[in-house]
């Protein structure tokens, strides 16, 4: 069974080809600044990485492309197009539409459609992608996987914003957070690692990238998640301020004469660790920026890290302690200085850290506490499109069992 995974961001696609018989990746890669003239392709077949630049004016051509990729000239890993079985597509923004994976179909895409006001940048680029596989492979089922998804059990009171009431019935203003695909795959893998139940335990999942989020899970579920209406809300990321006063927003709209889309172009893209350094939004050249003494970096290190532990210990508030907390995404699971900036001064709450085992720890599945640690603090490496593509499997076997797929794909 061959399954293509595709993430079509706003101006980027990228894919990835598994073998779910045993769910090895056979080729992935992605395309990237869709439209620009300096668009490029990477490629990864056995372990080899090539870079190419190919003109690719916009997302219909992308996946096409891929599929050309995929079966003609030196990176072809496949005889023809009808050997992939069925296509898993990330999808951002399922509102309050969609609080698990399904195949598409036409009601799909409509609901889908209604939720595009909350991502307008990335849920027609989702649309595009599934309508590209849809005209290229009429025949194949395609399965959404919603990045909201699995915020979507969070009580009313936790996604709630105290603002009128009205506003959420008319408009459907709360939180919904993202990341789910992730916070739900390592909120799993983590308790398959540790061999223990769902069931009564407490994990806060800290997803910590260029984009970052933490949630809150109990009994497997998420109860509560640091992004908001957007992806805005929270910690502090590479670029994005996370968490501010809304007055500080206004503020600066008439300090600076900012309209709506300059606001939201400082807050999401000048501001987080990049804003506050004035060196970068990548966490390595932080540190590097610390060692040489660029104070700055180091107040931006601290700020980042500070939020996190601060976040840590409301998650740990509302669900009435913590039992394991996991780290993952490419800071958390490749910054032992983000882990232990954050664990460090939490000994209240049960976390003892083992700092020779975290120092150590580099995108690997790890314990880093220590082992009479109250709480257990892991490192966990995500992998969202496995976990597509496992939903992906799981949605559509029954379906390439039972019946001709065609009977479904009128959409
Ligand atoms: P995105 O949210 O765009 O997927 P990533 O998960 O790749 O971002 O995370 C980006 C952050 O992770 C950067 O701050 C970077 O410093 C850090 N990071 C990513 N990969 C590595 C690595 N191999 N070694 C050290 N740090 C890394």
């Amino acid at each position: 069974m061959k399954i293509l995974v595709l993430n079509c961001g706003s101006s980027s696609i990228k894919y990835a080809l598994y073998n779910m018989d045993d769910k090895s990746v056979i080729t992935s890669g992605g395309i990237e600044k869709i439209g620009s003239p300096d668009s490029f392709i990477k490629i990864k077949v056995n372990d080899k990485k090539v870079k190419k630049d190919e003109p690719i004016p916009e997302h219909t051509r992308g996946v096409q492309f891929i599929f050309e990729l995929l079966t003609t000239g030196e990176y072809a890993v496949l005889e023809s197009v009808n050997e992939i079985n069925a296509v898993g597509h990330r999808m951002v923004h399922g509102g309050e539409k969609f609080n698990q994976s399904v195949v598409i179909t036409d009601d799909v895409m409509r609901d889908f459609s209604a939720c595009n006001d909350l991502a307008p940048l990335h849920n027609p680029a989702n649309i595009k992608g599934i309508n590209a596989v849809k005209a290229l492979l009429p025949n194949v089922p395609q399965v959404g996987v919603f990045d909201t998804a699995f915020h979507q059990t969070m009580p009313d009171y936790a996604y709630m914003y105290a603002l009128p009431y009205e506003l959420y019935s008319k408009y459907g203003v709360r939180r919904y957070g993202f990341h789910g695909t992730s916070h739900r795959y390592v909120s799993q893998r983590v308790l398959e690692y540790l061999g223990r139940e769902a069931e009564g335990t407490k994990i806060i999942t800290c997803h910590i990238g260029n984009g970052a989020s933490i949630a809150a899970v109990k009994d497997g579920k998420c109860i509560d998640t640091s992004m908001g209406l957007t992806p805005l809300e929270g910690l502090i990321m590479g670029t994005r301020s996370g968490d501010i006063d809304a007055g500080a927003v206004t503020f600066l709209m008439d300090k600076l004469n900012l309209d709506t889309k300059g606001i939201s172009n400082l807050l999401n893209k000048q501001s987080g660790l990049v804003g506050v350094s004035e060196l970068s939004n990548d966490f390595r050249d932080i540190l590097a920026g610390i060692a040489v003494g660029n104070d700055k970096a180091r107040l931006a290190k601290e700020m980042y890290t500070y939020r996190i532990k601060k976040y840590i210990g409301q998650y740990a508030a509302a669900m009435g302690g913590v039992d394991i907390i996991l780290f993952t995404g490419g800071a958390g699971e490749n910054q032992w200085e983000v882990r232990e900036g954050a664990t460090n001064g939490l000994e209240f709450l049960g976390v003892k850290m083992d700092v020779a085992r975290n120092r150590s720890c580099r995108a690997t599945e790890a314990v880093i506490s220590a082992d009479d640690s109250k709480v257990t603090v892991c490192v966990i490496p995500t992998d969202e499109e496995l976990m597509i593509a496992t939903d992906t499997l799981a949605l559509v076997e029954d379906i390439l069992d039972k019946t001709e797929y065609s009977d479904y794909s009128e959409y």
